[in-house]
């Protein structure tokens, strides 16, 4: 049976499993561009689980585009805060003041040109909110496919996704929304990345090459991981009178923009005070993974290159990366 009569004979089934099993989350069920955009980039690389919350928050501070349009970044940073991955942010600011001004794009190529949004997000707004046949290819989605078909291409390489998506795009059917979403649901919930699939619970068992070869844990192919580099860095967070030095990290690269402890690859901790206490912290990122040693300080004096916060205010003003997060709880203990 060629891929595609495969697919086709998929797409019932696959339908038929997400309407009983969908799991409920606060966006499902929602048509409104606005809302879909806004939980499809709060998902990108981040658990669902973790999403909830602040897309309930997020919404209630900020129901409209008009809302975000017209909110200070530093407020949209802060809303967005722990959620990691900050220019989605930013991106989301920027995007947030064209479709206050023009409105929510209607096309794939408008919702593809707004900041912010790939081929992935374009396909899953479209498809959720305009029921329009745009398939969202992403690596959930190339690992079902691929252990659907029990098919060996490597899903690290481009021109498997546009193939995929091109075969996707032929069986779509008119419930394009759910379609879309079942098809993230499997992924998330049966035909999971790590462990075993439940291959059991898969509306797709029957059909599934994989499954009936017994390699379902053989598929996606990768290629080989790049080692992520590994970085030392001290971090000093330093107390005066019941304030916290902040500095704001620089306008490009990691974290860009956003507030941190003073961050040093070296420093001597001993010249700024008196050392109170020691620990330390990890934080992985995509390419990188931060090795931390941090030192709560007291402080000699304030220094004039660091804004001096109180804990009050670290809490609700200025946004801290999760990275400093093993850092932050130490202030909490001492306020
Ligand atoms: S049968 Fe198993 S491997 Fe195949 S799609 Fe379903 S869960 Fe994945």
């Amino acid at each position: 049976m060629e891929t595609k009569e495969i697919l086709q004979l998929a797409v019932p089934p696959l339908l038929g499993w997400y309407r009983v099993h969908k799991r409920t989350l606060p966006w499902r069920g929602t048509h409104e561009p606005y809302r879909v955009w806004v939980s499809e980039i709060m998902l990108q690389q981040t658990r669902v689980e973790a999403v909830k919350e602040y897309y309930v928050r997020f919404l209630e501070r900020f129901p409209a585009a008009v809302d975000l349009a017209a909110a200070d970044e530093d407020e949209v940073l802060k809303y967005w805060e722990g959620l990691g991955y900050y220019s989605r942010a930013r991106n989301l600011h920027k995007a947030a003041k064209i479709i206050a001004a023009e409105g929510f794009p209607a096309t794939w190529e408008g919702v593809r040109a707004l900041p912010g949004i790939g081929d992935y997000t374009a396909g899953a707004i479209c498809s959720i909110a305009y029921d329009m046949p745009c398939p969202a290819v992403d690596g959930n989605v190339l690992r079902i496919l691929t252990r659907l078909f029990a098919d060996e291409s490597n899903i690290d390489e481009p021109k498997t996704k546009s193939e995929f998506s091109a075969l996707l795009k032929e069986v779509y059917p008119q419930e394009a929304g759910d379609f879309c979403q079942a098809l993230m649901e499997l992924g998330a919930i049966v035909c999971v990345p790590n462990g075993e699939p439940l291959c059991g619970q898969c509306p797709w068992n029957v059909l599934c090459r994989a499954h009936a070869e017994g390699r379902e844990e053989r598929f996606p192919v990768r290629e080989q991981k790049r080692a992520r580099k590994v970085q030392s860095l001290t971090v000093l967070v330093l107390e005066r009178e019941g304030r916290y030095a902040l500095q704001k990290r620089g306008k490009k690269g990691l974290l860009s923009g956003l507030w941190q402890f003073p961050l040093f690859e070296e420093t001597d901790p001993t010249a700024f005070g008196e050392v109170l206490k020691k620990k330390n912290a990890k934080h992985i990122f995509t390419h990188v993974e931060w090795r931390m040693t941090g030192y709560l300080v007291r402080a000699k004096e304030f220094l004039s290159e660091y804004v001096w916060v109180t804990a009050e205010e670290l809490r609700n003003v200025y946004a801290l990366p999760s990275a400093f997060k093993a850092f932050t709880e130490w202030i909490k203990k001492n306020d």
